[in-house]
């Protein structure tokens, strides 16, 4: 059954099964740039529902560059388009929403990257489909593109959705790995979210829904979700999207980013992994380490709220994490092709480099204790090894039960 609601960003959400039947009408009559991979487009049947003389843009890979998002939005622009469809994962709709608001000239679109001009005021509707569960980038005004191996964010207001159709079958066609990693980066949000310095009731709340929705799928589940499990996923995603779409992420994902940018880690993973050495700074940190202005009591009760939420009281979060990965997605995380070590001779300075690249990250300022460079140095250190071999994962995995 479908339903739909306005939320408070104004984003039109029909969600549940059967939404995606509604696509084609709002289709009906636009002239329409789809934004998708080739996969997408052929799994949703696209051919049998777009309008004739839709436009296609299919020049993206994932953890999309801005020079793919700046080709998209150029097209978009010489396209003379009303509506920008998104139809994919988080990387075909962060795409669709840089296409839609980025400006076609290149220095003007880095501008706008850089939050230092404003989106174009003509812009296109848009309307964004996810195919897969976690990312929540329908409901939320970010996207993430990268720069060489930097992560960039493009945070503004245009970027929202103006209708979102968040249907749970298109998720069927995700394999175990890639419903996991995704599930995994839903997990990272609501987590982050929970415990930011800028979380507010509003935002605390949809971020413990998510987690009571999400938690028992990821513990109970079987080697692939069934059809309630999937809306459950889906619905987690959504809700966890509109906690980080007010608090932003936390230094989890920061240090993602070069997880993924130079050793191939999937996003949601990079994210899950980093929590497992990030949750016990967060657990035991001093008051004098707490950076969130409204004091360690604040903390402390996002901490207790995890522990109930995880069925965790008496254990340690991080090996109930660390287990959780575990059992979900096979090692090795990394690509083998990488690590990619641009301009370090070491081991020592290239995770220096992963260091610093992550911690430079505005996700950082979200996080509610202080983190010293060693520490960070320390906690990616602890997961290196599971990305890049089976055995020291699974050798980790037995010491942590
Ligand atoms: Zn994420």
């Amino acid at each position: 059954m479908s339903s739909s609601a306005r939320d408070g960003g104004g984003i039109a959400l029909l969600a549940g099964r059967g939404s995606f039947e509604k696509v084609p009408s709002l289709c009906a009559g636009r002239r329409v740039l789809v934004i998708a991979s080739a996969g997408a487009l052929q799994r949703s049947r696209a051919i049998t529902w777009l309008p004739t003389d839709a436009r296609t843009f299919t020049a993206f890979r994932p953890n999309p560059t801005v020079a793919q998002a700046l080709a998209a939005a150029q097209f978009c622009r010489s396209s003379g388009v009303d509506l920008v469809v998104g139809l994919g994962g988080g990387s075909a709709l962060d795409v669709a929403k840089a296409g839609r608001v980025l400006p076609a000239d290149a220095h003007d679109a880095d501008e706008v990257i850089a939050g230092r001009r404003p989106a174009p005021a003509d812009r296109p509707e848009l309307l964004l489909v996810p195919t897969t569960a976690g990312t929540g980038s329908e409901v939320t005004s970010f996207a993430t593109l990268y720069q060489g191996y930097r992560k960039v964010s493009l945070d503004t207001p245009a970027a929202r959705a103006d209708i979102a159709v968040v249907d749970p079958a298109l998720t069927e066609t995700c394999p175990p790995r890639l419903t996991w990693t995704c599930a995994f980066d839903c997990l990272a949000h609501a987590m982050e979210s929970l415990w930011s310095v800028r979380s507010s009731a509003r935002s605390r709340e949809w971020a413990v829904a998510a987690l009571r929705m999400l938690i028992p799928v990821l513990t109970d589940a079987d080697d692939l979700p069934d059809t309630a499990e999937r809306d459950t996923l889906s619905r987690a995603a959504t809700l966890a999207g509109r906690a980080i779409g007010i608090t932003r992420t936390t230094a989890a994902h920061a240090m993602s980013y070069p997880l993924t940018a130079h050793l191939g880690v999937p996003h949601g993973l990079a994210c899950a992994l980093n929590l497992t050495w990030l949750v016990p700074l967060v657990e035991t940190a001093q008051p004098e380490q707490v950076t969130d202005e409204r004091g360690p009591a604040v903390v402390r009760e996002a901490v207790d709220t995890l522990r109930i939420a995880f069925n965790a009281q008496g254990m340690d979060l991080a090996s109930v994490l660390r287990a959780m990965i575990g059992r979900r997605v096979e090692p090795p995380y990394g690509d083998a092709r990488c690590p990619r070590r641009p301009g370090a001779r070491t081991d020592d300075a290239w995770i220096d480099l992963l260091v610093a690249e992550g911690m430079s990250s505005n996700r950082m300022t979200g996080t509610p204790v202080r983190l010293e460079r060693w520490q960070v140095r320390a906690g990616l250190e602890t997961i290196l090894p599971v990305m890049r071999s089976a055995g020291g994962h699974q050798a980790r995995l037995r010491q942590a039960r």
